[in-house]
């Protein structure tokens, strides 16, 4: 019997502060708060500019190795390792971290608020509704998908002139554009700005977006593990003349609305972004956007308050900033740009200051293992951000590297094997060739790289020793065992005093790609050099898809590989750090308004099934 109670538990015994107090002690002033209750608050993006002129705090990317399906604790020790750094060392410290959908918190996965005496809390505020950032994304992503199939219902019912009349209301007695409308003329390069002299081949230019129905790329999402709606068959009513169509639902959070909010710099910035998803092609082969269709700003009104960061706090009352939360199988699985950009401003120092000992720090966690987390992070959220870690943290745990020495896989729910509860440090030291491999991955980024062994109660003291000297012999730049599950920040503050160190040393910053070149070389790039495939093989379908992309513009942008996360591979069954392998993309999608096309390397669900038992 574990002498930790369980994670609910220790989350019911703590009461929180009041968010108002947690802001007051981190310098929100009360005119940049916006309080959703008592222990849930909203954090005005005006700050950014108040504070401007502060050197940023010390920024801390966690990731983990290859994990097995029960988690590594990635975001146990985002929490804990703040907890050590603001609660005992004395920092400011914020964990930043993303909002759990409510999808996988009654599916298999549970929650997402860390565990032991770890976490943020109150846990239930925090994995459901938190203050409505999903269900406005859930809002704005449904109203363009009813706005794209109304606007082909009216093109079908309606000749040019009466169509044309609806989209360009008149007032005072005569036809006056909207000014949305703009970026739609602008697109036909039609440049006369009064709708009275348009010709009637401008007018059907502009009233139409002939949609090919067969390549609508916009799907209708909900945050509810609803399997049955992955394919749904829509208009069958009368009223719809027989527009019926196949299309199906997404998870809320897989929607390109979250990724756009997790990578926005500011509101206009989004607003842009959501202008320029593509939403499907015409029949004349030009991509159809958000913006033609004439939804671009009713989204971002939608999501005006969704862009502003959570405030919360731990178990031991330091901040958290939950916001965002792209769905890690297709997108980015990061939180916001605009978290850790408060965050590192309100952890930032004067001018005066900055040769003394005061920054604080913010600590923003990456879905998935370092190699597609870390990666991610890097080259898209990193590349549209500007900002640099000034450490890399990965956890690492005894029972996952066992996995990769040969231990037998780890399923939820069943009891686990032998060698996972007894010391077996050859089984544990042949699995460390996944958390040397993690190791080098990070070190081409040029970022100082810290191990955090997250200890469970069965480690000893000789496999914690064998994960140390294989991280230091890795390139590491330290590698410190971590009790804060069973301790909170107390258990982490070695941990804590190895990161303050760390984010002194020299780096030497690099992405690992850049954006000339091809497609194919992009995604080469990744898969030999992270994953160690011996090569990329690309379906028939990828590479239409790509030359597509690239004869449309975009093929200039990064990559969002979507694969398993159970093997440095792109199939879950290799081990270790597999070698000689092909990685087959299937095919390549579009994302323009987050940014990234992405490929995808494995038959990826983007609305999960609930499991007989859910949590
Ligand atoms: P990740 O973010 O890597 O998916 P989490 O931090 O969510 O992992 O942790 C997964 C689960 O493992 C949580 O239920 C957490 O309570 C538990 N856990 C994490 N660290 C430990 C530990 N050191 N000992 C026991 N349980 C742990």
């Amino acid at each position: 019997q574990s002498p930790v109670p369980s994670d609910i538990a220790i989350s019911r015994a703590q009461h929180p502060k009041p968010i108002t107090m947690v802001a007051d002690e981190v310098g929100i002033a009360a005119h940049e708060l916006e309080p959703y209750g008592a222990s849930k608050a909203k954090v005005d993006l005006t700050l950014l500019q108040r504070l401007g002129h502060r050197k940023n705090g010390r920024y801390v990317l966690v990731t983990g190795i290859t994990p097995t399906p029960l988690g590594e604790g990635k975001s146990t020790t985002t929490v804990g390792l703040t907890q050590a750094l603001a609660g005992h060392l004395g920092r400011i410290a914020f964990a930043n971290v993303r909002q759990p959908s409510q999808g996988p918190t009654f599916g298999i996965k549970g929650g997402a608020a860390g565990g032991g005496f770890s976490q943020v809390i109150p846990m239930d505020e925090f994995n459901l509704h938190l203050t409505g950032d999903i269900h406005a994304i859930s809002a704005a992503n449904n109203l363009l998908a009813a706005a794209i199939e109304t606007r082909m219902f009216h093109e079908s019912t309606q000749k040019d002139g009466p169509l044309y009349k609806r989209l360009v209301p008149t007032t005072k007695g005569k036809r006056e554009f909207k000014p949305i409308m703009f970026r739609r003329l602008k697109k036909l390069g039609i440049t006369k700005t009064d709708p009275n002299e348009l010709t009637e081949d401008e007018i059907h230019r502009f009233a139409r977006l002939d949609i090919d129905p067969e390549t609508i790329t916009w799907r209708r999402v909900l945050d509810v593990n609803d399997r049955h709606l992955r394919g749904i068959t829509i208009g069958t009513a009368p009223t719809e003349k027989g527009l019926t169509r196949e299309t199906g639902f997404d998870i809320s959070v897989a929607s390109e609305c979250m990724a756009i909010l997790a990578l926005s710099n500011d509101l206009g910035d989004m607003r842009e972004r959501l202008g320029r998803m593509v939403v499907a092609t015409s029949k004349n082969g030009d991509p159809v956007t958000c913006d033609d269709v004439g939804a671009g700003g009713a989204l971002a009104a939608l999501m005006k308050d969704a862009i502003k960061p959570n405030l919360m706090q731990t178990l031991e009352g330091t901040p958290v900033f939950v916001h965002a939360g792209p769905f890690a199988n297709i997108s980015i699985g990061a939180s916001s740009v605009l978290a850790d950009k408060l965050a590192l401003k309100l952890a930032g120092t004067e001018a005066d200051e900055i040769h003394t000992d005061k920054a604080g720090f913010v600590v923003t966690e990456a879905g998935f293992d370092f190699t597609m987390g870390g990666e991610r992070f890097f080259n898209i959220k990193c590349r549209s951000s500007g900002l640099v870690p000034d450490v890399v943290v990965v956890v690492a745990t005894v029972r996952a590297l066992k996995v990769h020495g040969g231990g037998p896989e780890i399923t939820p729910g069943a009891a686990l094997h032998e060698v996972y509860r007894t010391e077996n440090v050859d089984i544990l030291r042949k699995g460390c060739v996944n958390l040397r491999k993690h190791i080098s991955n990070a070190r081409e980024y040029g970022i100082p790289i810290v191990v955090a062994i997250n200890k469970f109660e069965t480690d000893t003291d000789a496999e914690i020793a064998v994960i140390k000297e294989e991280a230091l012999a890795a390139g590491a730049t330290d590698a410190i065992p971590a009790n804060h599950w069973a301790e909170g920040g107390q258990g982490a503050v070695e941990l804590a005093k190895g990161v303050i160190t760390a984010s002194s040393k020299e780096k030497d910053f690099k992405l690992l790609y850049g954006l000339e070149g091809s497609v194919q070389e992009r995604i080469e790039k990744i898969g030999k050099t992270m994953y160690g495939a011996e090569q990329v093989e690309f379906s028939e379908l990828a590479q239409k898809k790509v030359d597509t992309y690239q004869k449309q513009g975009f093929g200039n942008l990064p990559i969002c590989v979507a694969k398993t996360q159970y093997s440095l591979s792109h199939d879950p069954s290799l081990k270790g750090a597999p070698t000689g392998f092909t990685v087959p993309i299937r095919d390549v999608r579009l994302a323009v308004g987050a940014g990234y096309l992405y490929a995808l390397a494995a038959d990826i669900q983007t609305i999960p099934g609930l499991p007989t038992a859910p949590g």
